[in-house]
């Protein structure tokens, strides 16, 4: 037993004393297969484990086998002529019912998120009330009008466009919103009558198989959603299958650029949401305070797993050094720790080669020159059990050439770099082959516009952070951000799901 000393040197650290011995009491969940409305968690020994506390199993899942996948492809498409049928209004009622249900769940599916992901747990509320409101989003979209009526150069015919579903599409997501990014896709994809397999992260497949419990149990029809897991194997053989009419794939560049090269040329349609380097610049008019607090939580929060972290900080020459000092000061009083914590900002990484890959990154930024301003060191020793922890680090950088400066970073890192003015902040800001987000702080209407028109992202933010996003308007990027296809939410997502049919009608009789 620990002294009340050092019980309490954990608490304000940010870890919970308690929750390392309370593994054994906790409810152990399973997960497989799910295909034509059957699960299949006989064999599940796999495990998936917490990033707080390594040794603590979150849940057993049984990896899809390649009969299962292609099994699940098949079914997918068999149901599709039914559902494809079903009036939209009544696939809106189902994903309503989902997002009823999720909220009765919403504090047990946020604490899963918590435990196997690792993100805190206000940020798990967040993501999973989100979700609920895109449920409720996507249903009304059930309503919305859809098709065009044009004029038409005959006698009595009517020229029109009908929207159609495209068939069978494959979801394919990351383990950073594992519940939220997946929804992005599966309830437009429902809604506009497609059919879905879905291959979870394989960091994840807990809380997924949860996530499509609540789906079931909103009465989508067996087939219509099928989940199968597993590791990149499995989601290459979903994209090499030739019964998948979309896919819809959200990770990294690498990935994705894979599936646009395998996929597209046998005329699947592809829309991919990759990686970012999201650059914000902060002016000399700025509200500097309200600067370092956002670029500090853009980069930091989340442990700064997010497409949309603010990765490179760009300060004109004269708040430069002013800047940094906040931001130092910002970052070094985030508190890391189990994100079941209240009151911890920072989360672990979600695994331990993750950890080790973005411990390897800050190590080579450092060779190649970056200056540490703060963090940089994984955090062990007992009281953090063994977690994934990185203290949230900032680098000052002079030359912009350097690696940190042109890959992402998956972790709670970012960048520093000065602009002598505005033309260099601006090329400095486009400087990269990722265009996902791109923020400006800056209290001058000119600058507002110029970012507005030069900044090459698909979302600019305007004093305020990379990472915020709505989900009833478009979200994605330009370059090597996303694909040349429609943006997923708001209404884009019905251009991705359906296809047109043009429609010229004389009436027979
Ligand atoms: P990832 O390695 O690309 O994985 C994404 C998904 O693809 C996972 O389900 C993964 O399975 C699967 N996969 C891996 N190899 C595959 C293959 N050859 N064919 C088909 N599927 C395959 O990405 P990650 O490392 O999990 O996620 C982090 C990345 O996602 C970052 O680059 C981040 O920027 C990006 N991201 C982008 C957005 C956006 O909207 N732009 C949002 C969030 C994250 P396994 O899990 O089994 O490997
Ligand atoms: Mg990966």
């Amino acid at each position: 037993m620990d002294s009340d000393v050092e019980q309490e040197a954990k608490r304000r650290n940010g870890l919970n004393p308690e929750i390392a011995t309370s593994a054994t009491t906790r409810k152990i969940h399973t997960a497989g297969s799910f295909i034509g409305g059957r699960w299949s968690v006989s064999r599940a020994d796999n495990v998936s484990t917490n990033p707080a506390h390594p040794s603590q199993v979150v849940g057993r899942y049984q990896v899809s086998t390649a009969e299962e996948v292609d099994y699940a492809v098949d079914t997918a498409r068999s149901a599709w002529r039914e559902w494809c049928m079903v009036n939209s209004i009544e696939r809106g009622r189902v994903i309503r019912r989902a997002a009823i249900l999720l909220e009765k769940r919403a504090e047990e599916i946020a604490r899963l998120i918590t435990l196997e992901e690792g993100k805190t747990l206000p940020e798990a509320r967040s993501e999973v009330l989100r979700t609920i409101e895109t449920f409720h989003y996507h249903a009304g979209r059930a309503w919305a009008p859809t098709g065009k009526t044009y004029a038409s150069s005959m006698p009595d015919e009517d020229v029109r466009t009908v929207r159609f579903p495209v068939g069978v599409v494959a979801v394919i997501s990351p383990w950073n919103f594992p519940v939220l990014t997946p929804a992005w896709k599966i309830a437009p994809a429902l809604v506009h009558g497609n059919t879905v397999v879905w291959k979870p992260a394989s960091l994840t497949p807990i809380v997924a198989a949860e996530l499509v419990r609540i789906l079931e149990q909103a009465g989508v029809p067996a087939g219509v959603l099928n989940l199968v897991l597993g590791s990149g194997r499995v989601g290459q053989q979903i994209v090499d299958h030739p019964g998948v009419d979309a896919i819809t794939f959200t990770g990294s560049t690498q990935v994705g650029q894979g599936i646009w090269n395998s996929a597209t040329p046998r005329g699947v349609k592809v829309q991919l949401e990759l990686g970012g380097h999201n650059a914000a610049i902060v002016f000399p008019d700025a509200d500097l305070d309200h600067a370092a607090k956002t670029v500090v939580a853009g980069a930091m929060l989340s442990a700064g797993q997010k497409c949309t972290a603010t990765r490179r900080i760009i300060a004109l020459s004269e708040v430069h050094d002013e800047l940094a000092e906040r931001i130092r000061t910002e970052a070094e009083r985030l508190v890391v720790g189990d994100g079941l914590i209240e009151g911890v900002d920072v989360s672990p990484l979600v695994s331990r080669s993750a950890l080790e890959e973005v411990k390897g990154e800050i190590d080579r930024a450092c060779q190649e020159g970056a200056e540490l301003l703060a963090g940089g060191e994984v955090l062990e020793g007992a009281e953090y059990d063994g977690g994934h922890y990185l203290a949230p680090t900032v680098f000052v950088v002079k030359d912009p050439k350097i690696r940190l400066c042109r890959e992402e970073v998956f972790g709670p890192v970012t960048a520093i770099m000065e602009a002598s003015d505005d033309e260099e902040a601006f090329e400095l800001a486009n400087a990269t082959r990722f265009g996902l987000c791109a923020a400006v702080f800056t209290a001058s209407e000119r600058r507002t516009r110029r970012a507005v028109a030069e900044l090459e992202a698909g979302m600019i933010n305007i004093n305020t952070s990379t990472t915020g996003s709505e989900l009833h308007v478009p979200f994605g990027g330009v370059k090597a951000s996303s694909s040349q296809a429609p943006r997923e939410q708001g209404e884009t997502a019905e251009e991705f799901f359906t296809e047109s049919k043009t429609v010229y009608l004389v009436p027979g009789d």
